[in-house]
């Protein structure tokens, strides 16, 4: 596709997200539906050129579990970047409107994520930085694919000085300073996985579940109130700060209550989760584990799924 501005037309707003917004919008002169997505940065015109030469990459990644990318552009100060529209969008929307997602569709999306994993990385040497429910989308043929990986270099360097928010599926390694490997994904993904499973994000007050009858999205806020040490507040609940001490220091979430997951599933979050990055699986591993195995050969159908909502 030759893509400009002024060839797309807006449908609907998709969301967004801390760096920019993500449009769902039809390339009038083929009439293909496209996800664009709108990125601000203060960089000089060469960075910004140097982003778009970098974002090319996304041209040869070819695989059935990673978001199709048409294009990028500029158009005032903003990076445009057009890609796949995924129908029935991002998981964390799914489970939030939904409930927790049943355990043998978590575990479709465990192959999925690893599958794009391990193809970018495998083939691309590219580590995909930010993997979270938020970037795992689908769509009503029943795929399950990722999107927003770090091609570019210098994308990151200049959103890192503009980062506001949650970091909250980083990595205890990450958290201590030490540099980004493929395994740190690796714990995005379990955080990711036990978060759709439970239906609320992993790392709220585990000392009390009670406390989240009235808070069925289960992010760090409602009843838990901050002491505020020293960090921003994290969704008006905990602060950063608290939240990477736990991440830290605390044992690694778990599936519960125990018993009402199978024992394979808990293992495989386990083995995702482990705090020292040595110790955690590969992806590759992953990919050979049991549950990965009965996740390949399940028969769910997971168009039926996605008719659901
Ligand atoms: P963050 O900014 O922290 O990465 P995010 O992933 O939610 O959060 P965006 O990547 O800007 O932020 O995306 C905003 C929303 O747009 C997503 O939550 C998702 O629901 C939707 N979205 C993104 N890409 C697509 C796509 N290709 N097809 C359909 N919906 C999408
Ligand atoms: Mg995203």
């Amino acid at each position: 596709y030759d893509l400009r501005n002024e060839d797309l037309k807006e449908l609907q707003e998709l969301g967004q997200g801390n760096l920019g917004s993500v449009k769902k919008v039809e390339h009038t002169p083929s009439g293909k539906i496209m996800a664009l997505k709108i990125v601000h940065t203060d960089a000089k015109p060469s960075v910004q050129k140097q982003i778009l030469r970098e974002l090319q990459v996304m041209h040869d990644c070819h695989s059935d579990y990673i978001i199709s990318f048409y294009g990028a552009f500029l158009a005032d100060s903003n990076i445009c970047i057009c890609m796949e529209f995924m129908d029935k969008g991002s998981l964390d929307r799914i489970y939030k409107k939904n409930g927790p997602i049943d355990i043998d569709i978590v575990g479709k999306v465990a192959l999925a994520a690893l599958e794009g994993i391990t193809y970018l990385y495998d083939v691309h040497r590219i580590i995909h930085r930010d993997i979270k429910p938020s970037n795992i989308l689908c769509n009503s043929a029943g795929q399950i694919k990722i999107c927003d990986f770090g091609v570019s270099g210098q994308l990151l360097n200049s959103i890192a000085e503009s980062f506001v928010g949650t970091t909250t599926y980083m990595s205890p390694e990450r958290i201590q300073g030490a540099h980004y490997t493929v395994k740190s994904d690796v714990w995005s993904l379990g955080i990711s996985l036990v978060e759709l499973a439970l239906g609320r994000f992993p790392f709220l007050d585990s000392s009390s579940d009670s406390d989240l009858s009235d808070n069925p999205e289960g992010h760090p806020q409602g009843k838990r109130k901050s002491k505020s040490k020293g960090g921003r507040l994290q969704d008006g609940g905990m602060s950063v700060l608290e939240l990477f001490q736990q991440i830290v220091n605390e044992p690694a979430p778990r599936l519960k209550p125990e018993g009402r997951f199978p024992r394979v599933a808990q293992e495989f979050m386990d083995y995702c989760l482990f705090k020292d990055p040595q110790v955690r699986w590969a992806p590759n591993d992953l990919l050979k584990h049991k549950w990965i195995d009965h996740a390949r050969t399940e028969t769910i159908d997971l168009e039926a799924w996605t008719s659901t909502f």
